[in-house]
């Protein structure tokens, strides 16, 4: 799972909103293509595989090429699924891993790509004009850093702390990530309603543990970083720049530290501006409320008190000039994507390339297309909806979600580690989940926005004031779960809201292979089926346990039930342990438990949704495949996956998510599985049935 914080300037272009509480399901998500070279090659793949698809489109539905049939199902079911393609694919170079759902995500970019090319030969629309802004690279060039002359001088012209602290308010309403960041976001403790919210952003290197002394590959970035503040103040004229990035770097430390706990008590701080400056005096929090444009008098809540008090008493030890200094790096490193090459490509080799192992940007006409969706998603998204998804697609997949909905329901009536009450609030809790699909009902219009062709600079300040100044006066407007604030419509990728208690699942993630209007159903099952019972069963985990059936931040599992889960699990985290993934690295059971539990879940959810999708009857046998081994072949095949040694050692030490080749082991705690391909004891993935691991 991952809970993004506010956006910055190296904010994910693909997520729409970066907010409190949105879980995104991302081991599919760091993929990012790299260069033009990589774009054509990858064209002529998605030929390739659309050329297959239709070879064997009235055959079988599943990737029948892509198995090894040599492989015995119970010895190695990833291999023997994805053995073919496994060997076939080849990784464009560059990138750490390629997936299966590439195809999807070029075909989406190509949809988007297209709409933007139509605005952006329309001289009258604004995404068109916000686009060609960006495009004119020689106009960038020859401006520099001139557009950004005048908030630059304002910032070298800070004298005071008061001063400072009303810069980093008035700059983070214009997408200056910084350490006093604030929002209006979901009230945790009063569903329907927004508080005001103080978060934690403003590290220059992301990750807090890259502030931590130990690991090599933390020193080597913290290195990286300091050169490239040095670079941003020598390249803004501020004298003394080697010491002054030593010194930034030595303050964002400070602010770095405490790590707070993973998975810790989900904490509500409800406070006045008056206890903020008891309690964390030499701050003046109320320039900084008055900054961010906060209605005077309101209680505001504060997300992580243990980080904000470090933060605090980091901002009262410094001096004007190294927050001077800072708040330079953190302004330049948000705008320099925006600015002439030179700036822009700085910030390119360390918030893509150190950070995150990018080795060449995006196409730029992507990034154009991701601008427009950051600032004025839905004038293409709209577009996107009613070209790519139709109506009929978007009704089989609320079918397919009500089969999967009550298959859990179920489940849930019958999972023993539950007790009566808590079994009764969860079958409530799932009841309370909705599930939107494909878009959203209304369209926003961005009332007030507008962009000039010839000043992109000032479109970007423009467009992150708009979205402050929405922020903010959304305060007392109710909150309305169905609006789509993590992902786009043309997103290839699902989203949780924990808070709302909605799941999202967008028109572009809804295209062949995990969804396809055509397909038999034992792959959209397999497929798309799964993925929305793992969704759902997020509910019901160790976080799902935090929020209660109103999506309020509140622990609603007695100690018992909660100590009975955990034994569960427990099993779950030896078994996934004992997997090598690579010589000498295993999976990290603990790590990727969440996410393990979660497939588990999904498996038997979206086994069942089948079957009963099926009312009563027995599928035809496909090229000698009944509906139950398509079901589960489609299973492993959607988690097919190839990495570069780098790429698998990143995912192994980093990412919540198994790597998929042992994902697809989650079948051996599956009874129909084994009665599916005949598994028997001998075979490698054999588990005797009290040793399955059964949580849903
Ligand atoms: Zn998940």
């Amino acid at each position: 799972m991952e809970r993004p914080g506010r956006g910055g300037g190296t904010a994910n272009e693909d997520n729409k909103q970066q907010e409190r509480s949105l879980r995104r399901d991302d081991a599919h998500q760091q993929y990012v293509f790299s260069s033009l070279r990589v774009f054509a090659l990858m064209l002529r793949s998605v030929f390739a595989v659309l050329a297959i698809a239709s070879a064997t489109a009235s055959a079988a539905s599943f990737d029948i090429r892509g198995m090894d049939r040599s492989v015995r199902p119970g010895d190695d079911f990833y291999l023997y699924a994805n053995g073919q393609w496994d060997r076939d694919t080849v990784i464009p170079a560059g990138a750490p891993f390629v997936f299966g759902t590439v195809n999807a995500r070029r075909t989406s970019i190509e949809r988007l790509g297209s709409i933007v090319d139509e605005l952006a030969a329309d001289p009258a629309s604004r995404a068109g004009a916000l686009y060609r802004s960006f495009m004119d690279e020689a106009r960038l060039d020859a401006l520099g850093l001139g557009p950004a002359g005048p908030m630059l001088r304002a910032l070298t012209g800070l004298r005071s702390k008061e001063a400072v602290a009303e810069a980093m308010g008035r700059y983070g309403n214009l997408g200056v990530s910084t350490f006093l960041a604030g929002t209006v976001d979901d009230d945790d403790r009063r569903p329907g309603h927004r508080a005001l919210h103080w978060t934690s952003d403003g590290l220059g290197m992301g990750d807090r543990a890259y502030y931590q002394p130990g690991t090599a590959d933390a020193a080597k970035v913290a290195q990286a970083y300091q050169a490239y503040a040095r670079q941003l103040l020598a390249r803004a004229g501020v004298p003394d720049a080697p010491r002054l990035a030593a010194e930034v770097l030595a303050f964002e430390r400070q602010l770095a530290a405490p790590n707070s706990p993973e998975g810790g008590t989900p904490v509500y701080d409800k406070v006045s501006l008056r206890d903020m400056e008891r309690r964390m005096p030499g701050v003046p929090w109320h320039t900084v409320t008055r900054a961010f444009g906060w209605p005077e008098g309101r209680a505001m809540l504060i997300d992580e008190p243990e980080v904000l008090a470090v933060r605090a008493a980091a901002f009262r030890k410094a001096s004007v000039e190294t927050l001077r200094a800072y708040l330079i790096v953190r302004f330049l490193d948000a705008y320099a994507p925006y600015l002439s090459h030179d700036v822009a490509d700085l910030a390119f080799a360390f918030d893509q390339g150190v950070l995150k192992g990018v080795t060449a940007p995006k196409p730029r006409k992507e990034r154009g297309a991701d601008l427009i969706r950051r600032f004025i998603p839905d004038d293409v998204e709209s577009i996107y909806a009613a070209r790519y998804f139709s109506a009929a697609a978007r009704a089989e997949v609320k079918a397919l979600t009500r089969h999967v909905r009550d298959a859990f329901a179920r489940r849930l009536a019958n999972v023993t580690w539950m007790d009566d009450a808590t079994r009764k609030r969860a079958l409530g809790k799932l009841d309370n989940v909705i599930i939107e699909v494909g878009y959203p009902d209304t369209w926003r219009a961005y009332k007030g926005l507008r962009f000039e062709d010839d000043d992109l600079f000032g479109n970007v300040v423009r467009g992150e004031a708009w979205q402050h100044e929405w922020n903010v006066a959304q305060l007392d407007v109710p909150v309305d779960r169905h609006e789509w604030r993590c992902l786009y419509p043309s997103t290839v990728n699902a989203c949780s809201d924990d808070t709302r208690l909605a799941l999202f699942l967008p028109a572009g993630f809804l295209q062949a292979p995990t969804f396809d209007p055509d397909a038999d159903p034992a792959q959209n099952y397999g497929r798309l089926g799964e993925t929305v019972g793992h969704e759902l069963t997020h509910q019901f985990d160790r976080a799902g346990s935090t929020f209660n059936e109103d999506g309020l931040r509140a622990p609603w599992w007695p100690a018992a039930v909660r100590e009975r889960f955990l034994a569960r699990e427990d099993a779950l985290v030896k078994q996934y342990d004992a997997y090598e993934a690579a010589p000498g690295m295993r999976v990290d059971g603990k790590r990727t438990l969440g996410e393990n539990t979660a497939d588990l879940g999904g498996l038997n959810i979206a086994y069942d949704a089948y079957r009963a999708a099926l009312d009563g009857k027995e599928p035809p046998v496909v090229d000698g495949f009944t509906g139950d081994q398509r079901f589960f072949l489609s299973f492993a095949q959607n988690n097919h996956g190839k990495y570069t040694a780098d790429g698998l050692r990143h995912v192994l030490l980093t990412n919540e998510h198994a790597p998929g080749h042992q994902r697809t082991f989650e079948v051996r705690n599956v009874d129909a599985w084994y009665r599916a391909f005949d598994v028997e004891p001998g075979d490698r993935l054999y588990l005797p049935p009290s040793e399955r691991v059964r949580i849903w």
